[in-house]
């Protein structure tokens, strides 16, 4: 938990978000400015900045986050549609909130 961090309070309960999945290691709420009719961001709960600051001891943790995007894309209806799996690494990546997120858009 980084208290500054948007993503950690949102995590903590302490900022608002409209979620749509709560895991032990892992959340995912719909992204506030969304760039498609379906944008939903998956988050670690443990605050890693960026995908530059990842262990070996997180790969499970990635792998987690990655087969619940499978999931969310279907429970959205929007897995065979089709979607975009993004993730921005740095300022010069596009990367605003730094505490590590994938984003899942898609719906068009
Ligand atoms: P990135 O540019 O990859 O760091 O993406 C950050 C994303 O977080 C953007 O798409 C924002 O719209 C989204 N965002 C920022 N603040 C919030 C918030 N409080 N709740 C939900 N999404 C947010
Ligand atoms: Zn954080």
């Amino acid at each position: 938990m980084e208290k500054d961090c948007i993503f950690c309070q949102i995590i903590e309960g302490t900022k608002p978000a409209s979620f749509v999945f709560e895991g032990d290691r892992v959340v995912a709420f719909k992204d506030a400015n969304p760039s498609a009719p379906v944008h939903i961001l998956l988050v670690p709960k443990k605050h890693i900045r960026s995908i530059n600051d990842l262990t070996e001891g997180d790969q499970p943790l990635m792998a987690e986050l990655f087969m619940l995007a499978k999931k969310i894309a279907q429970e959205q209806g929007i897995a065979q549609s089709g979607y975009k799996l993004v993730i921005n690494v740095e300022r010069g990546g596009g990367q605003y909130v730094f505490h590590l997120h994938l984003h899942l858009v898609g719906g068009w």
